[in-house]
C-alpha cells in the first residue's frame, strides 16, 4: 500500500506535461523552486496572472485512465506505474505543504476513471475539501474533464481561481485523429463555452475563475493556421485567458512512438502569434503564414508582418493610434500607452525619447518616423539593451 508521498512521487511528475502557469511567456518551463528531494518534480514555479511567482504543487488525482489518446504516457494499457490519489489524502497533502509554506498554490488534473463525470467529481470533491474543510486560500487550477456535466463545470468554478479543459487538437477532424474517443464539440468545446457562461453571470459576484486551454502541435499534421484561428476564436468569443501549446515528443509503446519530435521554435512561434491575437488586436488573417499555413520558424510573427507591411509605410510616433503603434516591433501594450501619454505632454523628436520611454529603439526604427523623420541608424550606439517594450 502506497502512502501519499509515495503516490505524489508518481502523480506529480505525471502532470509536468499538463502546461499551467509555470509556463512563461515565450513558452518555455520556468526553472523549479528549491524543494526537498521528495517534491522536485512535483513542485513548479508559477506566474500568475497578475504576475507573481509562487511555488505550485503539480499533481494527477489518477494516473489510471480508461482513455486511450494515441500520443499519451497514460492511455490504458500501457505499461506504466499508476496510482490514484482518494480526496481528502490529496488535500491532506496539499494543505501540508500548504502550511509548511513549500507551495501556494495547487493545481488538479486526472486520468479518467469511471468516466468525465466521475472524475470530474474527484476533482470536485478534493477543491472542496481543500476550501472547506482545510480552509487552504491560496492559488487553486482545476480541470475540467471531458464529458463533465454543465453543473460540475459551475461546482470546479467555484473553489477555483481557474480552470482549464485541453482541447488537445484544433478541431474535430485533427482530434479524431490524436484522441479518437473524445468528441471535439460534445466532449470538450461545449466545457469550455458552459466555463465562460458561467463566469459572465458571476461577473461582479464572487470568485470569477480564469479559462484557458492547451493544443497537442505537431503530432497529427494541423497546421499553425488551424491552431491560431482556433486560439483566436477562444480568446475573442470565450474570453479564454491563453492557449498553451505543447510540442509532441513521442512516447515510448504508444501508436505515435515513431513520429519525430516537433523543434521548440515552432511552440515558441505559436506563442507570439497568440499573443499578437490576444494583445495586439491583429487578425489571424494578417498573420505572415506560408503555404502550407505554418509561420515562419526563423522570424517572429511580429517582425515578419512589420517587414512586408510598414518598411514602405513606417508609423508616425507623434500622431498614430494605440493600435497601429502596436503594430511596430518593439513596442508593446505598456511602452504603446506611455507613447500615447509622453505625446500629450509635447512632441517626440528624439530616438532618446524613445528609449527613455522603454521601447526598443533598435527593433522600431526601420518602421517608424518622428516627426516626419526616420530616426538615425545608430546602430552602434545602442549596445547591450535588452527587450523591454514587447514582441
Ligand atoms: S484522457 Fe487521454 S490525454 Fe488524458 S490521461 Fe487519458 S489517455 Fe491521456
Amino acid at each position: 500500500m502506497m502512502n501519499a508521498i509515495e503516490k505524489l512521487q508518481i502523480l506529480g511528475p505525471a502532470a509536468a506535461d499538463e502546461c499551467a502557469e509555470d509556463v512563461a511567456i515565450g513558452g518555455r518551463k520556468l526553472p523549479p523552486p528549491r524543494t526537498p528531494r521528495d517534491l522536485t518534480r512535483c513542485v513548479s514555479h508559477a506566474v500568475l496572472p497578475g504576475g507573481k511567482r509562487i511555488p505550485i504543487l503539480k499533481t494527477l488525482v489518477s494516473s489510471a485512465c480508461e482513455n486511450d489518446c494515441r500520443y499519451c504516457a497514460f492511455r490504458s494499457g500501457r505499461d506504466v506505474r499508476r496510482a490514484t490519489f482518494s480526496p481528502d489524502e490529496l488535500a491532506r497533502l496539499s494543505d501540508e505543504l500548504w502550511r509548511s509554506g513549500l507551495v501556494k498554490g495547487v493545481f488538479l488534473s486526472s486520468g479518467l476513471v469511471g468516466g468525465g463525470v466521475h472524475t470530474q467529481d474527484s476533482i470536485i470533491a478534493t477543491a472542496e475539501l481543500l476550501r472547506r474543510k482545510y480552509h487552504f486560500s491560496g492559488y487553486l487550477h482545476a480541470k475540467i474533464m471531458p464529458g463533465a456535466q454543465r453543473a460540475q463545470v459551475a461546482e470546479t468554478m467555484r473553489w477555483a481561481n481557474r480552470v482549464s479543459l485541453n482541447l488537445e487538437a484544433p478541431n474535430a477532424n485533427r482530434l479524431s485523429t490524436l484522441a479518437p474517443r473524445k468528441g471535439f464539440s460534445s466532449d470538450l468545446l461545449q466545457r469550455l463555452r458552459w466555463a465562460h457562461e458561467l463566469a459572465t453571470e458571476r461577473s461582479g459576484s464572487g470568485r470569477r475563475p480564469s479559462l484557458t486551454t492547451q493544443f497537442v502541435v505537431g503530432a497529427v499534421g494541423e497546421s499553425d493556421l488551424e491552431l491560431l484561428l482556433t486560439s483566436s476564436y477562444l480568446y475573442r468569443e470565450l474570453g479564454l485567458a491563453r492557449a498553451y501549446f505543447s510540442g509532441f515528443g513521442p512516447v515510448p509503446g504508444t501508436p505515435l512512438e515513431d513520429l519525430p519530435p516537433i523543434r521548440a521554435r515552432r511552440e515558441h512561434r505559436l506563442y507570439q502569434a497568440s499573443f499578437l491575437l490576444r494583445d495586439y488586436a491583429f487578425d489571424v488573417e494578417e498573420l505572415p503564414f506560408g503555404v502550407e499555413g505554418d509561420l515562419p520558424l526563423d522570424r517572429d510573427p511580429k517582425l515578419a508582418w512589420a517587414q512586408t507591411n510598414l518598411l514602405e509605410r513606417p508609423v508616425e510616433v507623434n500622431t498614430a493610434d494605440r493600435r497601429l503603434l502596436l503594430r511596430v516591433p518593439g513596442i508593446g501594450p505598456v511602452t504603446a500607452d506611455r507613447i500615447v501619454q509622453a505625446r500629450r505632454k509635447g512632441r517626440l523628436t528624439d530616438a532618446s525619447h524613445l528609449r527613455s520611454i522603454g521601447i526598443v529603439v533598435q527593433r522600431a526604427m526601420p518602421f517608424v518616423l518622428l516627426d516626419g523623420h526616420q530616426v538615425p541608424h545608430q546602430l552602434s550606439l545602442w549596445t547591450g539593451s535588452k527587450p523591454l517594450g514587447g514582441i
